[in-house]
Order: C-alpha cells, then structure tokens, then sequence
C-alpha cells in the first residue's frame, strides 16, 4: 500500500474504520478521534487515504460523505461496484459485500455504480 509515513493520527483514523464494521462519515469519524486530531487533518487523511485504496466514499442520504475500508484495492485505482446499505431509523451505513450488476452500454462505458439500498438494520428491526 503507498502508505509510506504511519503518522499517529493516519494509525488512529484507520483503527477507527477497522474497529467498527459501519462506514463513517468526516463527522461520525471525528467524534471516535481524540479531541485534538482537527478537522482539516482529518479531512487531508480521508483523501490521502482514498488516493492510496485504503478506503473508498460514496455519498448516502442528504449527499453525505462516507467512507470504508477497501479490500483489494490499490494506489492504481479502485476495483469495487457493491452496494451500500443506510438504516432509515438510526443512519448507520455498511458495505454491502455482494456485487452488484451493472448494467453494460452499447456505447460509452462505466466507471462506477452507487447503489444506495435504504431500510431497517437488524437493531432496528427488534
Ligand atoms: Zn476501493
Ligand atoms: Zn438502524
Ligand atoms: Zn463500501
């Protein structure tokens, strides 16, 4: 991976996205960070962090940044077309890990599919 310099703050961001399974906005991120970790270093990371194929975003509800972690991703670009899921009652958003299919176009080509799936997570369900 093109992390080269594991600055504390760059190892605090990527242990609050491995110990939660939710994907996390800028926000949600910044309130599980140490108080003194700010803003624009969070935001400098996340890109970084995108640049590298650690973590990919895409938007959910209101247009609001999320970002998770990739797998099998690299510096040389992303490779994922899954689903994202946002519980409508609590907000929590997740990876969906199955992929979705993306429909092929006569002419032209696609990049990339936001899919967006929108419902009840299993707490809320109970
Ligand atoms: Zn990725
Ligand atoms: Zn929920
Ligand atoms: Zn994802």
């Amino acid at each position: 991976m093109g992390v080269h310099r594991k600055t504390r703050n760059l190892e605090l961001v990527l242990d609050a996205f491995r110990d939660t399974q939710e994907a996390l906005s800028a926000h949600l991120l910044m309130d599980r960070l140490p108080a003194y970790v700010n803003r624009s270093t969070v935001y400098r990371l996340l890109d970084r962090l995108e640049d590298d194929g650690v973590l990919h975003s895409f938007l959910a509800s209101e247009n609001i940044k999320f970002y998770a972690l990739c797998r099998g991703c690299s510096q040389s670009g992303h490779v994922h077309s899954h689903a994202h899921f946002q519980c409508t009652s609590c907000s929590q958003v997740v990876c969906i890990e199955q992929q979705v299919v993306v429909p092929t176009l006569n002419q032209g080509r696609v990049d990339e599919a936001q899919v967006l799936l929108k419902g009840q997570c299993a707490t809320c369900m109970q």
